[in-house]
């Protein structure tokens, strides 16, 4: 596959995480109980932490949840990142207790001198900013101007934001320029990458719900990243946050922006079909489960067209009739009986993995 390219774009630090320039597209996610409720918030924080979120997003409404924040932040590995919407001194608060990064809409802080306080002590304590500018915030002059929230009034008010805060030597800055439409949002994304070199958070907002919201979050920041636009993610989906980290996984995998496990991929089966590639595909699933490094297998129900469909892959296998065969590079490299297919696999994987390492080894020797 080939990978994308990465725009080229500054560094920021948001608490021990580097984001932007070299650095990997990182996954991010959104609590979504009420942050004073101190053990559900912690509980969901946990689970996205398990799950491989690497930033963490959590609503900060109201003064009463600082204790709860303070003790959250105390508690988690992964960055902080706060939300803050109308209340502009609950982002000085959430610094007091150790946020990494404040999430902002400065439009609606009320007012410059209240967004001057903010920028300021995030300067002093490194603290990272997130400016979030979406279709729904984009100023009234900027409406009139352009008729509709399209994304060259989305581009203008964020750059507006973005003057305002190099204006005040402010330059920890990460910058969103999300909208329900996927096509505003990929345009909106090509040209502030264009304009300027911040880190950029991608997500479609408000992509809906259930199986569509997948789907539209899965076109828009694939599109996206494909550009090689994009250094922070977040899937927007309604529900357990744990979905949108594995659907953000999901997506760097299959864009091939950043591989982190093996791809499993099977044949949509058809008249042909000679095995139970369901069964077939969950015993795979579950024997590479410990597989850590990149590794694309396909199964396949048949061996018909084996050769041909298993090219694409590390290694293919197929079963049918009471046999089984291992591919690679589209070859039949073993044939084994059907019942040791799956063990066969296993095998022929950790010689594909050992192989790999040693010839990378003698590139670095090289
Ligand atoms: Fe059909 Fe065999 Fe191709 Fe699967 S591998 S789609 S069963 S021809």
């Amino acid at each position: 596959m080939i990978e994308a390219v990465r725009n080229k774009t500054r560094e920021v630090r948001i608490g021990d995480l580097l984001i932007g320039a070299e650095h990997p597209v990182a996954v991010q996610s959104m609590t979504t109980t009420d942050t004073k409720d101190f053990d559900q918030t912690l509980k969901e924080v946990k689970a996205l932490e398990e799950a491989g979120c690497e930033l963490i997003r959590v609503a900060f409404l109201n003064a009463k949840a600082k204790d709860a924040l303070a003790e959250i932040k105390r508690q988690m590995k992964v960055p902080l990142v706060v939300d803050i919407h109308f209340t502009a001194h609950l982002a000085l608060v959430a610094m007091e207790v150790g946020a990494d990064k404040i999430r902002i809409n400065p439009g609606n802080l009320g007012g410059e001198d209240k967004l001057d306080k903010i920028l300021e002590m995030a300067r002093d304590k490194g603290v990272a900013i997130r400016i979030g500018v979406n279709s729904g915030s984009v100023e009234q002059d900027l409406l009139e101007k352009y008729g509709y929230p399209c994304s060259d009034a989305i581009v203008e008010s964020a750059l507006r934001w973005v003057e305002y805060c190099e204006n005040r030597n402010f330059y920890n800055m990460v910058l969103s320029l999300k909208s329900s439409n996927v096509q505003t949002a990929v345009e909106s994304y090509q040209k502030i990458s264009q304009e300027c070199d911040y880190p950029l958070h991608v997500g479609i907002t408000e992509a809906g719900y259930g199986q569509y919201a997948k789907v539209k979050s899965a076109a828009g920041i694939g599109t996206i990243l494909m550009q090689g636009i994009g250094n922070t993610i977040r899937a927007s989906l309604m529900g357990d946050p744990v979905e949108e980290v594995k659907l953000c996984y999901d997506i760097l995998k299959a864009t091939g922006v950043r591989v982190t496990g093996p791809e499993l991929i099977a044949c949509p089966t058809c008249g042909r079909i000679q095995i139970d590639l369901g069964e077939l595909v969950d015993k795979v699933s579950e024997r590479i489960k410990g597989v850590k490094e990149p590794i694309k297998i396909s199964v396949l129900g048949c061996p018909v067209n084996g050769p041909g469909e298993a090219r694409e892959a590390d290694i293919g296998i197929a079963g049918g009739n009471g046999k089984g065969w291992i591919y690679r590079d589209g070859a039949v490299v073993k044939t084994v009986p059907e019942a040791q297919l799956v063990d066969a696999l296993e095998d022929e994987i950790k010689v594909f993995l050992a192989q790999r390492e040693a010839a990378r080894q003698i590139r670095l020797k090289s």
